[in-house]
C-alpha cells in the first residue's frame, strides 16, 4: 500500500509526551504546522510540515486541527426499541431508577439479526461522523444465552472491543430467582459469550433492585476472569457503593461512572492508577439531570480517568464524544486539554491499548480532523459538528 502525507495541519495533538520540538505545556505533545505520514493504516512519521519526507500521495486538510481519534470506551449500542417517552417523563420530574432496561430487552429480543446489525451500523456511522475511531460495545439487552451471544456476534462485526454484560440487569423472568440468574450468567451464558467477547462487565449497584450486589458482582467477575476475559465494572453511579472497591480489588481495567465516591474510593483509585481507570460518563448525568462526578478532584488526586459516551437507550442516547468533552470542561472542571486526553489516551488505557490514543510512528492511523484551527474548539463550540474521523472507512476498533 502507498504512503500518504497529511499536510495543512494547523495544530496537531499527538499526546506523545516524548515528541521532540512539541509544546508539552498541556501534556498534549502539540505541534503547529505539522504533517503526518500514514502507511498501511499505521502512522509512519510525525513532525513539522517543513521536514516531511516525500510520500506517494498527499492530503491537505486546509489549516485544520488534527487530534487522535476519540476512543469511546463505554457504549451499549446493541439495542432495539425507542425510550424517548421515558426521557420526556423523566424531564418532567419522574426519578430514574434504571427500571426501563427491561423495555429495551423485550424490543432487542424481538428484533432480527439484520435489524440489530443495521441499528448498530447506523450508530457507529454517527460516532465516526463525530470523530470516534474506536468503540467498545457491550451486550446487555439480550439477557438470555441466545440473545446475549447474538448481541456480541453483531457487536464483533464492528469492533474487537466487545464486552459481555449479561449482568446488566436481572431479567423479569428471574426476579424471584436471582441466584439462578447469576448461575446462568456465570455458567451457560458465559460459555456461549466468552469466545465472542474481550471483556466482562457487571452493573454493581446494590441499591437498585434489578442490579447486582457486591457478592454477586464478585462471582460474575471471577467467572469472567477464569474464562479469560478482562474486567470492567459499572459502579457508584446512583449512590455510594462497593463498585470502585471491588474493581480495584479485582484489578479491573476500568470502573465506570464513579459519580458517588468516598475518600477511601479515591485513595484506592489513586493507588491503582496504573491498573484501573475511572471512566466518567457525564452524558448520563446530563440526560438524567443528576449530579456530575467530580473529575477535577479525581485528576488532582492522581486518579487515571477516561471519558466515554455510555451511549444507551435509557440514560444517555448520545453518541457524541465532543459533547462529552464539552460537558467535562463546563460541568466537571477539566481543562480542554485534560478532557481531550481523557477521551483519547485515557480511554485507550482503560481498554489496555497503547496502539491508539497517541499519534506516533507504529500506532494505528486513527485520527480526527476538526473544522477549526485548534482542539480548544471541541469544548468552545458545543453542539457544532466540527469533528470527524479521518482514518479510512471500515475500521473501527480491530
Ligand atoms: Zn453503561
Amino acid at each position: 500500500m502507498t504512503a500518504t502525507v497529511i499536510t495543512g495541519i494547523a495544530e496537531l495533538v499527538t499526546n506523545d509526551e516524548d515528541l521532540e520540538g512539541a509544546d508539552h505545556s498541556e501534556h498534549l505533545g502539540l505541534l503547529r504546522n505539522a504533517a503526518v505520514i500514514v502507511k498501511d493504516g499505521l502512522i509512519a512519521w510525525v513532525g513539522p510540515a517543513s521536514r516531511a519526507p516525500e510520500a506517494d500521495g498527499r492530503r491537505d486538510v486546509g489549516g485544520r486541527a488534527v487530534v487522535p481519534g476519540f476512543v469511546d470506551s463505554h457504549s451499549h449500542l446493541v439495542f432495539a426499541g425507542d425510550r424517548s417517552a421515558e426521557f420526556a417523563a423523566r424531564m418532567t420530574g419522574v426519578k430514574y431508577d434504571g427500571g426501563g432496561i427491561v423495555s429495551s430487552v423485550l424490543a432487542t429480543r424481538a428484533a432480527s439479526d439484520d435489524d440489530l446489525r443495521a441499528l448498530v451500523g447506523a450508530r457507529i456511522e454517527e460516532m465516526r461522523a463525530q470523530g470516534t475511531t474506536t468503540v467498545e460495545i457491550k451486550s446487555g439487552y439480550g439477557l438470555s444465552v441466545e440473545d446475549e451471544a447474538r448481541s456480541l456476534r453483531v457487536a464483533a462485526e464492528f469492533t474487537s472491543e466487545t464486552t459481555f454484560l449479561g449482568a446488566h440487569a436481572v431479567p423479569p423472568e428471574y426476579v424471584d430467582r436471582r441466584a439462578e440468574y447469576v448461575a446462568l450468567v456465570t455458567g451457560q451464558m458465559l460459555s456461549a459469550c466468552a469466545p465472542l467477547a474481550r471483556w466482562i462487565d457487571v452493573f454493581c449497584e446494590p441499591r437498585i433492585a434489578h442490579a447486582f450486589t457486591e457478592d454477586e458482582a464478585r462471582v460474575v467477575l471471577s467467572a469472567g476472569r477464569d474464562a479469560g476475559l478482562g474486567l470492567r465494572v459499572h459502579g457508584n453511579q446512583l449512590g455510594p457503593g462497593p463498585g470502585v472497591r471491588l474493581a480495584v480489588e479485582m484489578g479491573a481495567a476500568s470502573v465506570d461512572h464513579c459519580t458517588f465516591l468516598s475518600e477511601e474510593d479515591i485513595e484506592a483509585l489513586v493507588a491503582a492508577s496504573d491498573t484501573t481507570v475511572a471512566t466518567l460518563l457525564p452524558g448520563a448525568e446530563f440526560s438524567t439531570r443528576s449530579r456530575y462526578p467530580d473529575a477535577r478532584r479525581l485528576v488532582d488526586a492522581g486518579v487515571s480517568i477516561a471519558l466515554a459516551t455510555d451511549c444507551n437507550p435509557g440514560t444517555c442516547y448520545s453518541s457524541s464524544m465532543p459533547f462529552v468533552l464539552a460537558l467535562a470542561v463546563r460541568e466537571m472542571g477539566l481543562t480542554p486539554a485534560e478532557a481531550l486526553r481523557a477521551a483519547t489516551v485515557g480511554s485507550a488505557k482503560s481498554l489496555r491499548r497503547n496502539d491508539i490514543g497517541v499519534v506516533r510512528p507504529g500506532n494505528r492511523a486513527d485520527l480526527a480532523v476538526l473544522d477549526a484551527p485548534s482542539y480548544l474548539h471541541l469544548s468552545y463550540r458545543p453542539g457544532v459538528p466540527i469533528a470527524s474521523a479521518l482514518a479510512e472507512r471500515g475500521r473501527h476498533g480491530s
